[in-house]
């Protein structure tokens, strides 16, 4: 009997460092929801690439001008970048795996989203893999003075812009109605909406509020401002709580008048990172050359505001489960930002692990940094007054 339950011991150990052993072939992972997903590892291509089409957002946000500055400034005689205006995250993020772009902007919480495909993709989307995080993306709910919109509960029959179709602004959305426990479909008049007809629609009057992810200060809200008065909405407490709870990807940020001359008291709201991703079909050369020289070519960090609150450091922390590409983890371990064996590091979470930089030793991934976001650290936040000081 003794021999019989050593055999089965012995056989199941074997079994265990089989699986092991064999483990890159898929990724188990858990959601934010607590679902497990399987996600295949990526297969990664050789192409260079002459002109890199790059999806971005609406002309008024923050990606469209962030893209073309940095990535202008990153051009090479062997190839160019073509930035183009799309959706938002979710359209560039299909894009890439439609070919129809190389290159992207998308917002951290909906890259892992699509990675993982949960909460809105219905199948993972793995063709992308991540570059670096850029800058945090504030979540701004803009609601004109008259509306009288004070809180995130009196949005109850108001007409509300969700973001453009396509967008990550979306997501954000509909999870802060439905945080604050109204009904997306009954207690308000929801309608999808680009940052430049969200800023129409306030000014005319055909909308109270609307949803804006994006850099601060973003140029639709700022051109808005001129002529019509608004306020951003403060989140409060409870609400955010609920989301920092339930989507591990937001960090709270504080909007003041470094942001926006009209915001006369501090508002209360979340962030997540922009995130650069890249198609995986580009070669790692091509790819370890973009990321070398979007961090150490120092026309990156002057050529547009959000360039300077661009940190290596921390750059890694918000990608969650979604792979780096080998090229960026290449710069990456040569930077002294990740240690170890590249082929054994196959996801940002995994390098994470075994960075020596202090900061993601102790916030290794955005899951960890939001269990420990309070009131007054959060990455965004630091990254925001590192900006201000400057
Ligand atoms: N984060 C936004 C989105 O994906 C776009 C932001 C921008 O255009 O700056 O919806």
């Amino acid at each position: 009997m003794k021999k019989v339950l050593a055999l089965i011991l012995a056989l199941t150990f074997c079994i265990a460092c089989f699986a092991a052993c064999t483990g890159n072939t898929t990724n188990e992972t858990t959601t934010a929801a607590g679902e497990e997903t399987t996600v295949a590892d990526a297969v990664y291509g050789d192409t260079k690439f002459d002109t890199i089409k790059v999806g971005t957002g609406g002309t008024t946000g923050t990606y469209y001008a962030f893209a073309t500055a940095s990535l202008q400034a990153i051009t090479t005689d062997a190839y160019g970048f073509e930035v183009v205006s799309t959706g938002g995250s979710q359209a560039n993020i299909e894009g890439i795996e439609d070919g129809d772009y190389h290159f992207a902007t998308v917002q951290n919480d909906v890259m892992n989203y699509a990675y993982k495909g949960v909460n809105g993709f219905t199948a993972p989307i793995t063709s992308f893999s991540a570059v670096a995080c850029i800058y945090p993306e504030v979540v701004q709910l803009v609601a004109t003075a008259s509306s009288g919109i004070k809180t995130v509960a009196d949005l109850q029959g108001k007409m509300v812009g969700i973001g453009d179709t396509g967008s990550g602004t979306y997501y954000n959305a509909i999870q802060i109605i439905e945080a604050a426990g109204l009904d997306i479909e009954n207690d308000l008049k929801t309608t999808a909406a680009s940052f430049s007809d969200a800023a129409a629609g306030l000014k005319d009057g055909s909308l109270d509020a609307a949803f804006v992810t994006a850099g601060t200060p973003t140029t639709a809200i700022t051109e808005l401002a001129t002529s019509t008065d608004v306020v951003i909405v403060d989140l409060g407490e409870d609400v955010i709580n609920a989301l920092v709870e339930e989507y591990p990807f937001y960090t709270l940020y504080e909007v003041t008048d470094a942001d926006y001359t009209f915001v006369e008291e501090t508002v209360k709201t979340v962030a997540i990172m922009a995130t650069y991703v890249v198609t995986n079909e580009m070669s790692e050369d091509q790819v370890y050359e973009i990321t070398k020289n979007l961090w150490e070519n120092e026309d990156v960090k002057t050529c547009h505001a959000k360039g300077a609150q661009m940190d290596i450091n921390t750059t890694l922390n918000g990608i969650g489960d979604v792979p780096l590409h080998p090229g960026a983890e290449k710069y990456y371990i040569e930077a002294g930002i990740l240690e170890g064996d590249a082929a054994e590091e196959t996801t940002a979470e995994d390098a994470a692990e075994e960075t020596t930089a202090e900061e993601a030793a102790e916030e290794t991934t955005v899951e960890e940094a939001a269990e420990e976001t309070t009131a007054e650290e959060t990455t965004a936040e630091e990254a925001a007054e590192e900006t201000t000081a400057e």
